[in-house]
């Protein structure tokens, strides 16, 4: 019998598991170094398990290669994510951002039945397992001296983004000692740092507004969604999507009133003097802050609200990140995902240079790449 290794017990790990171990005769172990298994899967969408997005392409990626990731997607998309879990159990729905959930609302019972699925369908789990090397004919070296040969070995090994799920970025020492290559790595969907006395008195204060990232005084990107503010710069859904685009040396433009036009700005606030010009008009908070700010200046007021700028002084780094941005590029491996370096070696996850924005994407990503995977694993045996 035929003999898979995976390396990594995370969301893209588990699938690729499940996949194969549902369509193929062969013999499936899947490696994993912490004590469970989908430790970061079951934290995800603030424990809500926010695993793919009605929303769907490639426009909502980054990468060397987006055809490529358009390709995958269109052969593992959304509905095919919704499918594979709908036939292990559960109902999953869509909020209005399109951002699908299990409707328990628990990313821990994705776990739980991904785990299940592997145990009753006989994948050899193997716990507290370090994998510290690959060698070119698919050995596979773990533990204290163990060593076995596989037909195909499957690296989901992670990133380097919250280093506390077993995830420092050690995949990318195994794939480059086999002649990969990688696409520098920086935290993404993270909140970013600007000079701490711009935000003083706002922390904890959320916004629905917009946030442009300026580089050289040019828009590069804006989203909008929640903005909310921290101790040394902001956080929050729209935050998390513009720190994939931003960098430091960027300016961030909020717009902290989006729907209301700047003339319509003037006139409401020239109804009122003092600090209650800004009565119902933004947070209290936000508004004492602002107020000070401008001095009571009505058209300094207006320019705030519409433009209040922070530079990008950095991000509070991969420990708070929830994606890496690089990764093993694609253009390193085929329409599968094995490797055009190492025959048999496939990749799946956030190891590759694939980052999804918020919103579910890179959940997909783990499950769309896995697809792929197994595919080409199924093809080749
Ligand atoms: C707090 C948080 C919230 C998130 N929320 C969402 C969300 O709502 N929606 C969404 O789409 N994405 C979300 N993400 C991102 C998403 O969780 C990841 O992109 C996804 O889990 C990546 O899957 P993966 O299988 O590639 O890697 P991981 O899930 O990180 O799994 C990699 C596994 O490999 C193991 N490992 C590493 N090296 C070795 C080795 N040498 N030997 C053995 N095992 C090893 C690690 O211990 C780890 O368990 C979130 C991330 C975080 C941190």
């Amino acid at each position: 019998m035929k003999k898979i290794a995976i390396i990594g017990g995370g969301a893209s790990g588990m699938a690729c598991a499940a996949m194969l171990a549902n369509s193929i005769s062969a013999s499936v172990t899947l490696f994993e170094r912490g004590e469970r298994l989908g430790r970061k899967l079951s934290a995800t969408g603030n424990g809500q398990g926010n695993l793919t997005n009605a929303y769907m392409g490639a426009s909502f990626y980054r990468s060397d290669d987006l055809q490529k990731v358009e390709r995958l997607l269109s052969r593992f998309g959304t509905e095919d994510t919704v499918r594979f879990f709908s036939e292990m159990g559960g109902i999953y729905l869509p909020d209005a951002k399109g951002r699908v959930y299990p409707a328990g609302k628990q990313a821990s019972a994705l776990t739980d039945l991904l785990r299940k699925t592997l145990s009753r369908q006989g994948v050899k789990t193997v716990l507290q397992t370090k994998v510290s090397r690959i060698s070119r004919d698919l050995t596979v070296y773990y533990a204290e001296n163990q060593r076995d040969r596989f037909d195909a070995v499957v690296l989901c090994a992670g990133g380097m983004a919250a280093p506390n799920f077993g995830t420092d970025g050690n995949g990318y020492a195994l794939a480059q000692s086999l002649g990969h290559t990688l696409v520098p790595c920086t935290p993404s969907l993270v909140q970013l740092r600007t000079d701490p006395a711009l935000v003083r008195g706002l922390k904890g204060i959320r916004v629905d507004g917009t946030v442009c990232v300026l580089r050289k005084g040019r828009p590069v990107y804006t989203t909008r969604g929640d903005i909310l503010f921290t101790e040394s710069g902001i956080s929050g859904d729209a935050c998390f999507r513009a720190s994939a685009h931003a960098k430091e040396g960027d300016v961030l433009s909020l717009d902290l009133l989006p729907d209301v036009k700047e003339e319509e700005l003037y006139r409401v606030l020239s109804k009122n003097d003092g600090e209650e010009t800004l009565l119902c008009v933004v947070n209290n908070g936000l508004g004492r802050v602002l107020y000070k700010r401008a001095n009571g200046e009505k058209s300094a007021l207006v320019s705030l609200l519409k433009a209040f700028l922070l530079p990008v002084k950095g991000t509070l780094g991969f420990a708070y990140a929830q994606v890496t941005k690089g990764g093993i590029p694609l253009a390193e491996t085929d329409d599968d995902l094995q490797s055009t370096l190492c025959k048999g070696l496939y990749f799946a996850g956030e190891i590759l240079n694939v980052d999804g924005d918020c919103g579910g994407y890179n959940l997909q990503w783990a499950f769309t790449s896995a697809y792929a995977v197994s595919e080409g694993i199924k093809g080749c045996f």
